[in-house]
């Protein structure tokens, strides 16, 4: 575990001394009681517990424990014990240093003895309980009864070494925990996963994406775990019917499987597809997962199988201490009663029949499950490793072991090999477990707040991941109150751990963190679309991003690679994102990839999507095809670039961190860091190669040639992808350019377009181009006049239509658009969307209809002469303005900043 994680060494005090008079006393007391008794009451009105108590409702707490009204006993303390937030939740902090006073007898409190305090505090899983629990082990009288806590906790990181110490100098309870932690008594203590499991069956047919369990529109109540998932499966759907259509899930149905009085399990025909949503998990195991000791509306553990699961939604569950496995779900319907027998891989139906079988991905997830969740599992197994080493014991034989792949002497990939480097080896095989360094982090404003709780959570008071990166731009246009607050909120959160935080406004993650990246360096991110266009990035969910950025590594079992690899020349009129499209196309023609979801085909499901033959693009347009690699459902992608074309972003990147320190974004000594890094490699430039024999689970061989016409994503699946031909004529409602498929290529190529039209369009337009500076140079060229003058719609830059959260389009229209992806109802209620290159859409804008291939390569060829000025980059150091700012920036560094090493 990198060193620089750790967590905040605070005294903690008991702050709140203050004795008000008798009567103002009785008064308080009875506004806070009131009050949250109102808020359970509304809670309850829903379904659902209230939130957990927040720090001021702590302190309140506090007095009213020490002086309680008759008869509340027993409320106040299930509230202390059962309803603060853990880890280094503001609320734990109030917590802590109350419970410790009282141990220490700084504080008495009639409820709670000191031994009652100590238990208390050992609940609190890590973070700010840690410094009272240590130094309690030397107490006489509650000594034992600290390190019987310690032994279960896990979160220890540096304060491991005070343990050890006072262990050394012959503490009894130190060297009782010492040993606890290296025989892994916190493992063993809980029971192994049984070989027969009785469950009742949710089963949902067809298609389940994460925004089937996490709405996009709902994004706003993420963090409210018990809320939020009201809007699971919120659409009415074959099987499904929701209590009310687009607010609220099928809740009697919900209800109905729970009650047969059995632990349920979810199960789905193909689960999880879409983005890297923590909150899907979170929703399924609200209903379906076990309750989590002293963490308030969050649950864990649960069973989910699926015919299908997707790769980051299987990793969140198995973080979440899900038994998660892929089997044939056929014979499985809501409901059912069955036996999983998970040691035998066979499932039963009530009457004993074997109705489906099944390979664990892994046997290391019985230990996982076991643990409470792979995060657990590994941070636990460090703790057993460090006592052990430090006790002068063998390595534990206590943890299954993942599976080793045989020895092979072919060459690595070039996924195969940044992995390698991340690992400080060579090259990682497929299939093996790896723990790779994470170089860049980032996280996006729907994630973010989930991200926070994980991190307060993990106890994490500063990032070891070199660069995290949070945005504000999926709710910057049309924010909620609460958006508003995470807005204010979250930024300090992340830069007072040494992250960098954006602004609402500045534009979308990818567009930003791109810019932020080093070459063949590996990183993650809490948005299904964090991919890398240099170096590579495996996505995952919050839980796990916020492991990554505290500990500065991540859990991954390295998956194989499919080769995409394009020849020939392109050809006129087609562009980058029919290229996009070209992938699943001939992975259809080669029976690769399948549309139909029922036993679906996928050769790109789990596995790295590796990109070859374009290597002079630029690394925007790079960023097009890693971008989509999240529609195959790619764990990952990487394309192979030119030195030219990585050293060209440099160049133009080194000015930006530098303009942005100049601007008072911060962490600056992270961006200075950062810059610093890039220059290194341009004064050196390097870039892996796959090797030549890199083995791959297959190859698809894209002849440019051959790719004459455009080729769309068919309504409502971005794997249904067909020629224009196909389905021109199609009327067209709105038309949207903008997410993170965009550049300002793209935005320039529509303003031609609109402009040699001279007159305003049919239909409804929405231009919102990725990041500010984007805007600004469009402005500053006229294209903005062009949009307005056509009747198009500006936007804010940021995710805007492509996520639907925000605004969204008319219910049941047609729509053409550049986002990322065309899954049902994303967009807009029962909108039917086409996904298309940008020159493609505004042909279609002009139009009010799909054109022929004919109509459009008319429109195409005036771009054609034009095509030098309107695919020009922004290259930052060639722009007057960034390069001034960019030499205040490096002043200030050089006499603000006298540290900025990792
Ligand atoms: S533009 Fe769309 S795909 Fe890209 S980050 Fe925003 S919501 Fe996600």
């Amino acid at each position: 575990m990198n060193a620089r994680y750790s967590p905040l060494r605070l005294q903690i005090t008991w702050p709140l001394s203050y004795n008000p008079a008798p009567n103002l006393n009785q008064f308080r007391r009875s506004i806070v009681l009131d009050a949250y008794r109102e808020h359970v009451a509304e809670r309850a009105s829903l379904g659902i517990p209230p939130k957990p108590l927040n720090a001021e409702q702590v302190a309140g707490l506090i007095e009213l424990l020490k002086a309680p009204p008759a008869g509340e006993d027993a409320f106040l303390l299930d509230l202390i014990s059962n309803r603060v937030p853990p880890g280094v939740d503001e609320a734990a902090y109030v917590k802590a240093g109350f419970l410790s006073a009282i141990a220490k007898s700084e504080e008495s409190c009639d409820l709670i003895s000191a031994q009652h305090a100590v238990e208390l505090l050992g609940k609190m899983l890590g973070g700010y309980n840690i410094e009272a629990m240590v130094g309690l082990l030397t107490d006489d009288a509650l000594g034992a009864t600290a390190a019987q806590q310690l032994k279960h906790t896990l979160l220890m990181f540096d304060a491991f070494h005070d343990v050890e110490q006072l262990a050394r100098s012959g503490n009894s309870n130190a060297e009782a925990v010492m040993q606890s932690w290296a025989d892994g008594e916190w493992f063993t203590d809980s029971p192994a996963v049984a070989e027969s499991i009785k469950v009742a069956v949710f089963k949902v047919t067809g298609e389940t994406n994460t925004d089937d369990l996490s709405p996009a529109p709902d994004a706003w109540s993420r963090p409210d775990i018990p809320l939020h998932a009201q809007a699971m499966y919120k659409m009415t759907r074959d099987g499904l019917e929701p209590e009310e259509h687009g607010v609220r899930g099928p809740m009697a149905q919900v209800a109905k499987v729970q009650a047969q009085g059995l632990p349920v399990a979810f199960v789905g025909d193909v689960v999880g597809t879409g983005s890297s949503r923590k909150s899907a998990t979170n929703s399924v195991l609200w209903f379906f997962g076990d309750d989590l000791e002293g963490v308030p509306n969050k649950k864990g553990g649960g069973i989910c199988i699926g015919g299908k699961v997707a790769p980051i939604f299987y990793n969140t569950m198995e973080d979440a201490g899900a038994l998660v496995f892929e089997a044939p779900v056929d014979d499985l319907g809501m409901g059912d009663v069955i036996e999983i027998r998970p040691y035998d891989g066979k499932i039963l139906s009530e009457s004993g029949d074997v109705i489906s079988e099944f390979e664990l991905k892994s046997d290391v997830l019985l230990d996982e499950v076991r643990a409470g969740g792979r995060i657990n599992l590994i941070i636990g197994r460090g703790l057993t490793t460090r006592a052990r080493e430090s006790l002068g014991l063998p390595a534990s034989e206590l943890f299954r072991k993942p599976d080793v792949p045989a020895a092979s002497d072919k060459g690595f990939t070039l996924a195969q090999k940044m992995v390698g480097r991340a690992c400080g080896i060579d090259g990682v095989r497929a299939g093996t477990y790896c723990e790779p360094r994470m170089t860049t982090v980032g996280s996006q404003d729907t994630t973010g707040p989930m991200t926070r709780d994980e991190l307060k959570d993990l106890a994490c008071l500063g990032f070891s991941a070199d660069l995290t990166m949070q945005s504000f731009c999926h709710t910057a246009a049309y924010p909620k109150p609460v958006d508003i607050d995470t807005q204010h909120s979250l930024p300090d959160f992340i830069m007072t751990r040494g992250g960098v935080s954006l602004r609402p406004g500045d534009g979308i993650i990818h567009s930003w963190l791109n810019r932020m990246l080093l070459p063949d360096t590996v990183g993650t991110g809490g948005d299904s679309h964090t991919r890398f266009p240099m170096g590579i990035s495996f996505p995952a969910g919050s839980g796990l991003v916020a492991f990554a950025a505290a500990t500065g590594v991540m859990p991954l079992d390295m998956p194989e690679s499919v080769l995409v690899r394009f020849k020939g020349t392109m050809q006129p009129g087609i562009t980058l994102r029919d290229l996009v499209h070209a992938i699943p196309y001939y992975a259809i023609q080669e029976g690769l990839l399948t549309v139909d979801k029922k036993g679906k085909k996928n050769i790109f499901s789990g596995r790295v999507l590796e990109i070859e033959g374009l290597s002079d693009l630029t690394a925007e347009q790079a960023f097009e095809l890693s971008d989509a690699s999240a529609e195959r459902s790619a764990a990952g992608c990487t394309i192979a670039l030119s030195e030219d074309s990585v050293t060209e972003y440099l160049r133009s990147n080194v000015v930006l961190l530098r303009s942005m320190i100049a601007d008072g974004y911060g962490d600056s000594r992270t961006l200075e860091r950062r810059a610093r890094k890039m220059e290194e490699w341009l004064a050196d430039p390097q870039l892996m190669k796959a090797d030549a024999d890199a083995e791959y689970a297959a190859v698809i061989e894209i002849d440019l040639a051959e790719v004459t016409e455009p080729i769309v994503c068919a309504p409502n699946d971005p794997d249904d992808a067909r020629l224009l031909s196909e389905v021109a004529g199609d009327k067209v409602d709105e038309v949207f350019i903008g997410s993170c498929m965009t550049n300002i290529g793209h935005f320039r190529a529509a303003g031609k377009l609109l402009e040699q039209h001279k007159g305003g369009i049919s239909t409804r337009m929405w231009i919102v181009p990725p990041t500010k500076m984007d805007e600004h140079q469009l402005m500053e060229e006229g294209y903005y006049n062009i949009f307005g003058a056509a009747g198009a719609r500006t936007e804010m830059p940021g995710c805007s239509l492509c996520m639907g959260n925000q605004a969204r389009v008319a219910p049941n229209s047609t729509v053409l658009s550049t986002s990322t992806r065309n899954f049902p109802n994303r967009l807009g209620d029962g909108a039917n969307v086409y996904l298309t290159s940008a020159e493609l859409a505004s042909v279609g804008a002009i139009l009010g209809r799909l054109p022929t291939p004919e109509e459009y390569q008319s429109y195409a060829e005036n771009l054609q002469s034009m095509s030098a000025e309107i695919y020009r980059y922004l290259n930052f150091d060639q722009i007057a303005e960034f390069q001034k700012s960019a030499e205040d920036g490096a002043r200030i560094a050089a006499i603000e900043i006298q540290e900025v090493s990792a």
